[in-house]
């Protein structure tokens, strides 16, 4: 049993607590993780090495994942806290060998993983003010504000410049240079009133807490996160071109700002340029050459968001009016000539590559190269859209 038992906040992280308990009764988190996790199987050599903060909560492949669950149970029963209480504040890690369907889970809410901060955690020194512990949702890369305080989140020390890590740090209210980020927060603070921005801090906050919405949201495109997420995760991985998150943040923002606007100009841009610069006339081209791995991006977000699938629906309405306009005036250099891979043809019409081989022989769809090769386009955009409208994928 602890002598002292502070309780978990509800929106707290779970590192956030086991700091402050370590704090409370005496401890440095190395030596209170060493003494919780003696006797465990994950460590053999425990008195060697003790495992570093960052790796207790993310379900670490170095962790066996009972010996997680019993950490958390002692931990409940020292602080005679109810294990339910502690349990909801865990994040489950859900590991996948496509990288970009790995995800975290906090609260029921499923997190892409490269949306989730693991090393560096910014903060908002008014929130610790009011309450000094680390909000989960600060977590999420989307969240470069405060939206109850409206200022920015710091990043990195004032004094020092070191950027803020209470994780590696395994500090909550100081740098490592001693500077304390609740003396004097006022006077380095960045004024925030970005609407979108603080918008979009809202519906992380309210859906992985309790609370309501503070905001009005129609600054946004979708109230539904996973929309949003899915945004985020495709405008990084394809418009983006994997530049890091943090360095486009406020491109991704007027992105989502001038929706779907944005999107269609992106899109005409690529496909204008595209054809201005495509080696070999567009019926001998492929879709990818222009489009690279659009139809793969759109299809692998990850999101439940079959009705709410705005990207989807915008990219299918932006081809259907280029389609419609290469019909009219008949250029030989069009985007519907494009040729389509196999693969490609399954994923916008939604069925599997055997089902396309059989709309093939049958006849409703007309491979204009002969090949086996499944990265090989021959099916023309033009066509399969046809079929796409024809039958609205309904028989599929
Ligand atoms: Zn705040
Ligand atoms: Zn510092």
């Amino acid at each position: 049993m602890l002598l002292s038992r502070p309780y978990i906040q509800d929106d707290e992280s779970i590192e956030s607590y086991i700091i402050r308990l370590s704090g409370a009764n005496g401890y440095t988190v190395r030596q209170f993780v060493n003494i919780y996790f003696t006797g465990f199987q994950s460590y053999k050599d425990f008195d060697k090495y003790t495992p570093p903060l960052k790796l207790v909560n993310l379900n670490h492949g170095c962790f066996k994942n009972k010996d997680r669950i019993s950490f958390f149970e002692l931990i409940s029963s020292s602080t005679r806290q109810d294990k339910a209480r502690l349990f909801n504040n865990l994040v489950e890690s859900v590991p996948s060998e496509n990288l970009e369907l790995s995800k975290y889970i906090y609260k029921g809410v499923e997190v892409p993983a490269c949306l989730f901060r693991s090393e560096s955690v910014p903060i908002c020194p008014l929130c610790l003010v009011d309450s000094p512990y680390i909000r989960q949702y600060w977590h999420i890369a989307l969240v470069q504000c405060c939206s109850k305080h409206k200022i920015d989140l710091l990043k990195s020390c004032p004094r020092c410049q070191t950027t803020i890590s209470y994780l590696n740090h395994e500090l909550i209210l100081c740098c490592p240079c001693g500077y304390s980020f609740i003396q004097e927060p006022s006077s380095y603070l960045n004024k925030n009133h970005d609407e979108v921005l603080l918008s979009l801090v809202d519906l992380i906050y309210s859906s992985m807490t309790e609370n309501s919405i503070r905001a009005e949201l129609s600054s946004l495109p979708s109230d539904n996160i996973y929309t949003i997420f899915g945004m985020a995760v495709f405008y990084f991985q394809y418009l983006g071109k994997l530049t890091h998150l943090s360095k486009k943040f406020y491109a991704f923002l007027d992105f989502i700002r001038r929706w779907p606007r944005s999107y269609i100009a992106l899109l005409s841009e690529n496909a204008d340029k595209g054809l201005r610069y495509l080696i070999k006339p567009s019926n001998e081209s492929e879709f990818k050459s222009i489009f690279g791995s659009l139809l793969n991006n759109i299809k692998r977000l990850p999101n439940n968001l079959d009705k709410d699938d705005l990207i989807k629906k915008e990219t299918y309405a932006f081809f259907r009016q280029r389609l419609l306009l290469d019909k009219k005036n008949e250029n030989k250099n069009s985007v519907s000539n494009l040729l389509l891979t196999k693969d490609e043809v399954a994923l916008l019409l939604g069925v599997s590559t055997d089902r396309v081989a059989k709309l093939t022989s049958k006849g409703k769809l007309c491979a204009k190269r002969k090949t086996l090769k499944a990265y090989v386009g021959s099916y023309p955009l033009g066509e399969v859209f046809d079929l796409l409208s024809e039958t609205d994928s309904a028989i599929f």
